[in-house]
């Protein structure tokens, strides 16, 4: 198959909503990162999504629509809290997890009796969405278990030859996936942690909300998890990552003390000057939201470098920050030394 790179103009978009009617997979920029968007009501197109990333059968993909109308079809009620939310963060990178309704194609849920929706804020996503008039599945458009693509040159690498379609859209604003939020039980659980934080959805809420364990930690063999995407590998560039946690002193001794072939940093801004191996850079000390918004380029620069062994700069873990130390430990299988 040829696959096309179009600018997310008019005509782009129109190609894009045609392509999905017929069934077809189109890659397409959200704030968040690259989505791999299908039809979310028909089975055999959201087939096509796990044929093309080799993702597991059993993990669920997030439906992204353009209305609370839309949403209301999905599920079996709009409970209030998740009005709430909705209310408060779309369009924006928060998906929300509610029992569904059936309608769906069972695909897009995995036999679960739960589905997870967001709006996205990219005036493309919603474009394609409002053209095509479909709920669109639409899972981050890399190879299952490679960094998810923040450009639409890293989707090209991932996804050539595997769909008809590519709207070239920019980098993502957010760089890392949508917060992911269970209101589907007793209390409301945060599966994934991202640029809304714990915070904004308590504070929204007015009641706390749990981090999933798995969020933060390795899972025990016959652990049971809340969502399954928590069971896979996820993020890891072709080096192997290592986090060191300490501060920029510690840092830069530790790397002189194993600086040898094929060793990068994956650094902060500020540690670049005093920078004695290769590096790549991933936004400042302080600013977590740049943190988020570069990490997934880098992890795929330091591949395009050759880096063999990348030793990284810990985040901080709350905050936006948490979603980066969430991403960075998966990339790094969870790694970590503590200097
Ligand atoms: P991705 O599509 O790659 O952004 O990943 C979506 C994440 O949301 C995965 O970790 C899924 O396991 C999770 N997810 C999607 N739907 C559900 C659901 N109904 N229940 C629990 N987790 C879900
Ligand atoms: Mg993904």
């Amino acid at each position: 198959m040829q696959t096309n790179l179009m600018q997310a103009d008019s005509s782009g978009i129109l190609q894009a909503a045609q392509l999905l009617k017929q069934g077809e997979l189109v890659a397409i920029p959200t704030e968040t990162v690259y989505g791999l968007a299908a039809n979310a009501m028909d089975g055999t197109a959201v087939e096509k999504i796990f044929a093309a990333k080799g993702r597991p059968q059993d993990n669920p993909l997030i439906v992204h629509i353009d209305s609370i109308e839309m949403w209301k079809t999905l599920v079996v009620e709009v409970t209030e809290d998740a009005k709430k939310l909705a209310d408060a963060f779309w369009p924006g990178p928060l998906t929300i997890i509610l029992p569904h309704n059936g309608n769906l194609a069972e695909q897009v849920c995995a036999g679960l009796d739960t589905v997870a929706v967001r709006v996205p804020s990219h005036p493309v996503a919603q474009k394609v969405i409002s053209e095509s008039g479909l709920p669109l599945a639409a899972p981050s458009a890399n190879l299952s278990g490679s960094p998810s693509p923040t450009e639409a040159k890293y989707v090209l690498q991932d996804m050539q030859g595997r769909i008809p379609l590519i709207l070239e859209g920019g980098s993502c604003e957010v760089g890392v996936e949508s917060t992911v939020i269970s209101l589907a039980g007793k209390k409301p659980i945060l599966l994934r942690p991202g640029y809304i934080t714990k915070e904004q959805l308590e504070q929204v809420l007015q009641k706390e909300v749990e981090i999933a364990h798995a969020v933060t930690h390795i899972l025990e063999q016959g652990e049971k998890v809340e969502s399954p995407g928590m069971k896979y590998k996820h993020y890891a560039p072709k080096a192997q990552v290592t986090i060191l946690k300490g501060n920029s002193l510690q840092y830069q001794q530790y790397l002189q003390q194993h600086n040898h072939q094929g060793v990068a940093a994956l650094c902060f801004e500020e540690d670049a000057p005093a920078m004695q191996v290769p590096f790549v850079v991933y936004g400042k000390e302080n600013d977590p939201s740049s943190q988020a918004r570069e990490l997934f380029s880098a992890l795929r620069k330091l591949d395009e470098n050759g880096a063999q062994q990348v030793y990284a700069r810990c985040p901080a873990e709350d905050g936006v920050a948490l979603a980066v130390y969430n991403r960075l430990l998966r990339a790094a299988a969870f790694r970590v030394v503590q200097l």
